[in-house]
């Protein structure tokens, strides 16, 4: 069985690996990426950086003449979990050494740049770890790796997790996968808000805007290579602050007004935003851009200001209850989402209370939440009033009950009703085909081949907890 196979948390993609083709490509590549959107889209940069360097994706682990698993650190025992998969890999390059051939095995990604040299020492299989600043210099640092590989030692071990001062941005090459209806666009990287629980300041660095028209030119490519929607990544996007067009500043309102105004692009959204920096200009856009999708990740982690406080989140439950006033002021239909962590050190259950009350006065449409888990290097990590497994499991199970039965009330407001689907993907079943509605529900319908790629107003015919499926011969 092939172990081996891409699946990001939240938004699998296994696109990148699969479509394009290099036609002078000689060697294959196998990219396996976890966690995050963002994971997902350097993935396809660097399958971009290779397909330069000859390198052709593959979907099969097996025949790949270099490996790169593109990591995760957000979630416990993260590094444990890529050095087991490291154990399957080994498996894999000894199979093909049998057959003659050789494998590169490259770490990449948030684990990557935390474990740096600990990585090749603990891992001989290891021939490269580079950190997500260094994607830019992947092709020299695979050939370095690969000539060592030809050499009696066999192995170079290379480390390449220094933040480099140049913006990779500026150094990898244009992307050469052709998109899907809906695309990743990262304009904003790293954070410098260091809440307490999370390493992604340590592993992804300070935060980094991209130019605007950088920005721009890249989404025209992916608009006329086939996207109609295009999703905005950053650590912190609505932190974004970078050059304008013609000079001066953008914040992330303006950009999205500079999309908008690209012929065909039919939907602009953006994920993972801070309450902090909700600012006017954004909440203003969401009334008055129509490109921009009713639906908002923003994630409040905790509704007890105790906590909030506790993890340096600089904002209150009230700040964040103001925020959706103004949001919902702004677009009545807009529907929320966000992510809870439950069993922070010093959370009691009068906290925990807190933060459920605040969940039943939103109303999400979605949320996740999660155990709090110590990462190391984090200030939390060292923390003394640790919440014992067992209430963080109640919590876990008290908080996730309640997002449940709010995900499903929403889903159910739309049994009847005729959505604009975006179909991007095909379903399971045959003729079948999933998208997503303007307010992110998943939506099954089966319909002609035509249908790929392209919005379809479709009718609510069912209503389940995770999506609803549709009909298009009743919108007709
Ligand atoms: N930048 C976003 C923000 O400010 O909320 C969050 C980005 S983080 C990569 C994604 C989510 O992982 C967080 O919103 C948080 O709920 C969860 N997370 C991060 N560190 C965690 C930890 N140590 N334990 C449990 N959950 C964690
Ligand atoms: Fe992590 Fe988000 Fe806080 Fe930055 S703002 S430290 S990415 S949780």
């Amino acid at each position: 069985m092939n172990t081996l196979r891409n699946h990001a948390d939240k938004e699998p993609d296994t696109r990148m690996t699969g479509e394009p083709s290099n036609p002078g490509a000689t060697r294959k590549l196998f990219i396996r990426t976890y966690g995050c959107q963002m994971n997902v889209y350097d993935s396809r940069r660097m399958a971009d950086a290779l397909a330069a360097a000859g390198y052709e994706p593959t979907e099969r682990p097996e025949e790949a003449d270099c490996i790169i698993l593109n990591t995760c650190h957000i979630r416990e025992k993260a590094a444990e979990k890529v050095y087991s998969e490291l154990g399957r890999v080994r498996a894999l390059q000894t199979a093909r050494r049998h057959e003659g051939k050789d494998m590169l095995v490259a770490v990449a990604g948030c684990v990557a740049q935390a474990e740096g040299e600990e990585m090749v020492r603990r891992a001989p299989v290891v021939d490269l770890v580079v950190g997500p600043q260094s994607y830019h210099h992947l092709p020299k640092l695979v050939a370095q790796a690969m000539a060592a590989r030809a050499t009696p030692r066999g192995r170079a071990g290379i480390v390449a997790t220094d933040f480099p001062a140049e913006s990779k941005f500026d150094h990898l090459p244009e992307e050469t996968a052709a998109a899907g209806a809906s695309a990743f666009l990262t304009v904003q990287e790293g954070c410098d808000k260091f809440c307490t629980f999370c390493v992604v300041p340590y592993t992804r660095g300070a935060e980094y805007s991209r130019p605007a028209g950088d920005i721009l030119a890249e989404a025209q490519r992916l608009v006329a290579a086939g996207a109609k929607e295009i999703m905005l990544l950053g650590q912190n996007v609505n932190a974004y602050h970078g050059e304008g067009v013609r000079g001066g500043e953008w914040n992330l309102a303006r950009l999205i007004r500079g999309l908008a105004e690209i012929d065909g692009l039919q939907r602009i959204r953006y994920t993972t935003s801070h309450p902090r920096d909700m600012n006017d200009d954004l909440i203003e856009a969401h009334g008055d851009v129509p490109q921009l999708m009713p639906y908002l990740h923003l994630p409040l982690q905790s509704g007890s200001d105790r906590i909030l406080k506790a993890m340096n989140r600089k904002h209150t439950g009230g700040d964040y209850r103001r925020i959706i006033e103004q949001l919902r002021t702004a677009r009545p239909d807009i529907a929320m989402a966000s992510d809870f962590i439950v069993g922070f050190p010093g959370e009691t259950d009068a906290d925990f209370q807190e933060t459920m009350r605040l969940v039943q006065d939103v109303n999400y449409a979605q949320a996740y939440a999660f155990k709090y888990s110590a990462r190391p290097g984090t200030p939390a990590a060292t923390a003394e009033d640790r919440v014992s497994e067992e209430a963080k499991a109640e919590r876990l199970a008290a908080l996730q009950a309640l997002l449940a039965e709010q995900q499903a009330a929403f889903n159910g407001r739309f049994l009847g009703r005729t959505l604009p689907v975006l179909f991007d993907r095909l379903g399971r079943h045959p003729g079948q085909h999933a998208g997503r509605s303007p307010w992110m529900h998943a939506v099954h319908a089966v319909g002609p081949e035509a249908w790929r790629n392209q919005t379809v107003d479709v009718t609510i015919t069912a209503a389940g907890p995770h999506g609803l499926t549709g009909d298009a011969r009743e919108a007709a």
